[in-house]
């Protein structure tokens, strides 16, 4: 298939614009054009991962981590980064990053730690702003189900775990047509009354040409009326972290155990045990710092992370226990995670797991 039939798959789950500010997710090298019938999976892309694509008939590479963040100036083999775009280009293999968007949504980097580590009634611990808007438009009686309808499948009207979410109330419309107009109902050059439906619903702002495409196909008049809101709501679905519970309380010393079993890590770095009992357990893939207030606040007994400092496990106060499992072992599950939801879309299309352990960290145990 081609390329970007792949990539357009990728961004319906987790779209570019859900990725963070410094963040370079999406196509860095290669065409969109380009026939891929094969894709290599890993977290990083390094020059081992672009030789066993070439070695193993890949066109694309599929990585967590981007391996360009910041702009390249030249291209003369000098750092690992030029080496593998310069590499990648030579055997006409694309590079794709699916980064901070796939951290952020449901069902992406998160979920698969909470998942792995048996956590029930998960959400995300930090959700994001700004990414929701509402949709009114006026539809007269007659078509009324059918938009609702169509904005539902285009994507508009879920809050949480519920969909088809409108407020409908009924009122009169007016219009006059110039001589040039040829109205659904009603003639040129008269002012029309009819019974018209406001209808309201929420979407995320990324489907909003889709959902006005659909609004726009659906509705029987020449002009449709419409109005647009930017919601300061947050987005429930999408953000950093994600917090959830285990089924039965543990002392914190076993839940340790379990972690770094279930977690394959050779150590986790921990803050002082508090002696209470771990229940709610708070998680985010990689660097997840940032985000120790909302764990407390959202009363973790436990936040799993990765990239702790020293001063900042002060930070903890007694108040959590922070564990430090490693950056590469918080997202090693990520690959699987995307061989998983290529492989749902897209059965019969060949996606291979890397066989290159890119932890650049060693341990000397
Ligand atoms: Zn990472």
């Amino acid at each position: 298939m081609k390329l970007a039939v792949l990539t357009a798959y990728l961004e319906s789950l987790a779209p570019l614009v859900y990725q963070e500010d410094y963040d370079n997710s999406g196509l860095i090298v290669g065409n969109p054009d380009q026939e891929v019938s094969q894709a290599l999976l890993s977290l990083d892309c390094t020059e081992a991962i672009v030789d066993e694509a070439i070695a193993t008939g890949c066109q694309v590479i599929i990585s967590h981590h981007p391996i360009v963040f910041k702009g390249l100036k030249r291209f003369n083999s000098k750092t690992y980064v030029e080496r593998v775009v310069e590499k990648a280009i030579r055997n006409h293999i694309a590079i794709y990053a699916i980064h901070t968007n796939l951290d952020n949504i449901m069902g992406g980097v998160n979920q698969r730690i909470c998942d792995t580590l048996g956590l029930k009634n998960c959400r995300i611990l930090s959700p994001k702003h700004n990414l929701l808007k509402k949709l009114v438009t006026f539809v007269p009686q007659s078509h009324a189900n059918e938009v609702r309808d169509a904005l539902f499948a285009a994507g508009a009207g879920n809050i949480g775990n519920y969909s088809e979410a409108s407020f409908n109330i009924d009122g009169v419309g007016t219009f006059k047509g110039s001589d040039a107009t040829n109205p659904y109902v009603g003639e040129p050059g008269k002012r029309h009354e009819e019974s018209e439906v406001r209808m309201e619903t929420i979407y995320p702002a990324n489907l909003e040409s889709k959902i006005l495409m659909a609004l726009i196909l659906a509705h029987p008049y020449e002009e449709v009326a419409y109005d647009l809101f930017n919601l300061t709501n947050q987005y429930q679905q999408v953000g950093s972290g994600m917090i959830g519970e285990l089924e039965i309380p543990q002392n914190e010393e076993s839940f340790l155990f379990q972690l770094k079993d279930k977690m394959r890590t050779h150590v986790i770095r921990h803050t002082a045990l508090t002696g209470k009992p771990v229940k709610k357990v708070a998680v985010c893939g990689g660097a997840g710092g940032f985000l120790l207030k909302h764990a407390i606040a959202a009363g973790a007994d436990v936040f799993v992370t990765a990239d702790y400092k020293y001063h900042e496990f002060f930070d903890a106060e007694g108040k959590i226990v922070i564990a430090d499992i490693g950056h590469f072992e918080s997202e090693q599950f990520t690959a699987q995670l995307l061989y998983e939801i290529i492989r749902k879309k897209f059965p019969i299309f060949a996606v291979r797991l890397t066989e290159v352990n890119t932890n650049p960290v060693k341990y000397f145990i």
